[in-house]
């Protein structure tokens, strides 16, 4: 990729921060890489497509270490969940027959699994010795007769907000827009059909059918949910949208926004964690498509919804009203979980803003205040200082932050793109709770940070006769 290409992704129009004093998101520095290369971004973004033979192009480390990192879900085929490698050796690279090894791969993958298109993801080693991935594809393609899709995502380009980017350009570029939707399978009598597509939803923990039933119901047909338990051909008709909606994904706005000059598809940025953010991004569809029987209906459903999850939560309520929450989390997650705690009354005593955009940050301080606690060292120690400093009683942070919390005795709940629990929509609220409380009030905590009863005896434990 060009460096006037990284920058134009760097530079995307769309996002709010970018209108003002800033022009564009920072350009890679050294140690931009950490948490994430652009590789693993756009491998990330891309892999849910679950149809689709993701081959790495590079040596096995980089497959390795990213591989299977999102605990997203499909409901048919799994090929995306064969991990698949050129494995360049040294040997490889002396010879030069990197290019040659990609076709290689890529007929065997064909063969092998009958993928319905192949993505072949370009990593640093053969991005520096300068392998044309995107003539090794197209060659591939004509060959084989199933798409082939270069991602040039070398790990050096920046990192893994740029990687997303990335797979956002290649989905523009090569896939959308390159078939049209089939007719809908069914009618609902009386109802007008909308279709519509989600952009940046994940399906982490199948957190995409907590609220695709009520789409249907509502007569809104998700032509694709980019790219979360999705297949290649629904991301080649997201063009014949008719509304669009960025799920907490700044990364993907680029996908909205050139649906929008490409194709005239309206599009609103929005978020399924909470209650009040759910009934929103239903309002906002009916809105944007502006049919008033859509709006009537949309009230409807949200009144019943909200009414029932009030019911289920009443009792966790309670027991949670009140509590002091940390949360530690990145980029849209340090705003949108915050909406969801508030909904559920707990207060919120500070935020990770690793990773966070200036918006997510606006929106921070539009929810918890102009005082809201930001925190963006990411150190573990650090962050348990922080949390005894402000009293918290639940640290909410990504898996990688398990031990140290536990170890400390800190009652904790992993909200990492890693889990197998969903947390959006309606019922994501009720199982938010349901396991926030589990965390909070585990009878655990009693024990573990309680004397040993030796200790309070004033006597060490006898040590055991050994026979
Ligand atoms: S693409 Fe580059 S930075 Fe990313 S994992 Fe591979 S070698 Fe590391």
């Amino acid at each position: 990729m060009k460096p006037e290409d990284i920058a134009a992704l760097l530079n995307e129009p769309a996002c709010a921060h970018n209108k003002e004093s800033k022009s564009g998101c920072a350009k890679p520095a050294p140690g931009a890489t950490q948490g994430g290369c652009c590789f693993d971004g756009a491998r990330n973004a891309l892999l849910p497509i679950a149809d689709v033979a993701h081959i790495v192009h590079g040596p096995i480390g980089c497959a390795g270490s990213s591989w299977d990192n999102r605990g997203t879900r499909s409901s048919g085929p799994d090929i995306f969940r064969t991990g698949m490698t050129t494995d360049l050796t040294d040997m490889d690279v002396i010879m030069g027959h990197g290019e040659k090894r990609l076709y290689q791969s890529i007929k065997q993958a064909v063969e092998t699994y009958k993928p319905a298109a192949v993505f072949v993801y370009n990593t640093c080693v053969p991005a520096l010795q300068g392998d044309d991935i995107e003539a090794v594809a197209k060659r591939a393609q004509q060959k084989f007769g199933v798409a082939v899709i270069p991602v040039d995502c070398a790990g050096f380009y920046g990192n893994k907000n740029l990687g997303n980017r990335v797979a956002g350009d290649a989905a523009t570029r090569y896939i959308i827009g390159t078939r049209e939707p089939e007719a809908p399978a069914y009618e609902i009598p009386g109802v007008t059909r909308h279709d519509v597509n989600l952009v940046g939803e994940w399906n982490v923990g199948g957190e995409f059918w907590n609220v695709s039933p009520l789409f249907d119901e509502l007569g809104l047909r998700v032509l694709c949910s980019f790219s979360g338990d999705s297949r290649f051909a629904e991301v080649q008709t997201m063009h014949r949208a008719q509304a669009n909606m960025v799920v907490c994904s700044k990364a993907m706005l680029a996908v909205a926004r050139k649906l929008e000059q490409d194709y005239q598809i309206p599009w609103f940025e929005g978020s399924f964690y909470g209650m009040r953010d759910t009934s929103e991004a239903f309002r906002n569809f009916a809105r944007l498509l502006n049919d008033p029987d859509l709006t009537e209906r949309v009230e409807k459903l949200i009144a019943r919804e909200e009414a029932r999850v009030e019911a289920a939560l009443a009792p966790l309520r309670d027991k949670l009203r009140g509590k002091r929450v940390l949360i530690f989390t990145g980029g849209y997650k340090s705003w949108s979980v915050v909406s969801a705690m508030q909904d559920l009354g707990m207060i919120v005593v500070a935020t990770g803003t690793e990773k966070s955009t200036e918006e997510d940050k606006a929106r921070i301080r539009e929810l918890m205040g102009d005082d809201a606690r930001m925190i963006s060292d990411n150190d573990q120690l650090a962050l348990i200082d922080v949390f005894h400093d402000t009293k918290a009683e639940i640290l909410i942070a990504g898996d990688r932050y398990i031990y140290p919390t536990l170890k400390s005795r800190i009652p904790f709940l992993d909200i990492d793109h890693v889990r197998r629990i969903g947390y959006a929509g309606y019922d994501g609220l009720i199982e938010l709770a349901r396991n926030l409380d589990h965390a909070a009030h585990s009878p655990v905590w009693a024990q573990v940070r309680s004397e040993p009863a030796w200790a309070t005896a004033g006597a060490r434990p006898r040590p055991r006769a050994v026979a």
